[in-house]
């Protein structure tokens, strides 16, 4: 097919993005770029993302980074950074307010800011430098979050764009949004990757802040030729029982997933939260064990189910 190259859409566009991940082979087929929107409508206690969860840039701190040099204490206008000798850099989390004055000033990237503003022809930019591997590889390019129906309007542009480019497109999503936003982005979305973390809607409030019902009654109004992977993060004392794996597996079943993700949890973004400041609430929980993940994955077979484990 020719390469198309012009803008069909006004790029003046912009969306809060996190970050554009290249060469992910975990959110869809093939080599993808994901981008990473800002803003999430859930409060998954076990997050490993807590970067994206709001609607504006924000400080991240690397303490690793940091010389001490002082640079930061000065150029911060609520006086929220001190050096203490016993801890070194401090930030005091509860007077800062995301000015970013400080990331200017620091010399070794202790400091950054998570949250950037880019329009639709910035993202094109980035993740046409792939475009090579996405071709040979089948992959393309998946939004995710955050929570992508929050920025529908942004995602919605860019995911006609990338179709107009001839580029396969993925979208993940927890389901929780209005249907009209959902089915507004369908139209342009190649492959649906849609979250299930529990079938029993207060569970899923006490995991999430929020019920069940609204995601469940999304995704059973997605059109049946559409393709879905059900992705399922497993988190041990919480959503690991015959029972809900069941339940999710009937599910699969009734939408035609094409497949389930099984996604372990680890404890990879620990270091994040201390970076943004936030209480880590998964600090003493480990992740499933072998024994544990075969287990699920034999109920989802047992079913007929196509699994992968982590992608
Ligand atoms: S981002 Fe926070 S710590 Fe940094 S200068 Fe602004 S208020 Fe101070
Ligand atoms: S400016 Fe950067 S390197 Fe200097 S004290 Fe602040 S965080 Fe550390």
């Amino acid at each position: 097919m020719k390469k198309r190259t012009a803008m069909v859409i006004a790029s003046k566009t912009f969306g809060l993005i996190t970050l554009i991940q290249r060469f992910s082979v975990q959110d869809g087929p093939g080599i993808r770029s994901t981008i990473f929107l800002k803003g999430c409508s859930l409060t998954c206690w076990w997050c490993q993302n807590p970067e994206t969860w709001f609607q504006y840039s924000e400080l991240i701190a690397k303490d690793e980074k940091c010389n001490q040099c002082g640079n930061c204490v000065n150029a911060c206008p609520v006086d929220a950074v001190r050096i203490d000798k016993s801890v070194g850099r401090y930030i005091d989390r509860t007077n800062c307010n995301n000015c970013l004055k400080c990331v200017s000033v620091c010399p070794t990237g202790a400091l950054e800011k998570i949250g950037r503003y880019m329009t639709i022809e910035d993202v094109m930019t980035e993740v046409e430098r792939d475009e090579l591997f996405y071709n040979r590889s089948k992959g393309g390019v998946t939004i995710s979050g955050g929570e992508p129906l929050i920025q529908w309007k942004f995602v919605r542009k860019l995911l006609k764009e990338l179709k107009y480019r001839g580029l396969h497109t993925a979208l993940d999503t927890s389901g929780h949004g209005k249907w009209s936003i959902l089915e507004k982005l369908l139209e342009y979305s190649d492959l649906i990757l849609y979250d299930i973390k529990h079938m029993n809607s207060a569970i899923h409030r006490q995991g999430t802040g929020v019920g069940n019902e609204l995601i469940l009654k999304n995704i059973r109004k997605i059109p049946m030729d559409k393709k879905i992977w059900l992705r399922v993060p497993l988190i041990p004392g919480y959503n690991i029982s015959h029972e809900n794996i069941t339940n999710i597996a009937y599910l699969a079943k009734e939408i035609r997933a094409e497949k389930v993700s099984i996604l372990p949890f680890h404890r990879l973004g620990e270091s994040k939260y201390k970076g943004l400041g936030r209480y880590y609430s998964a600090s003493i929980l480990d992740g499933p064990d072998a024994s544990q993940i075969s287990y699920v994955k034999s109920i989802f077979m047992g079913h007929g189910i196509k699994v992968s484990i982590g992608s």
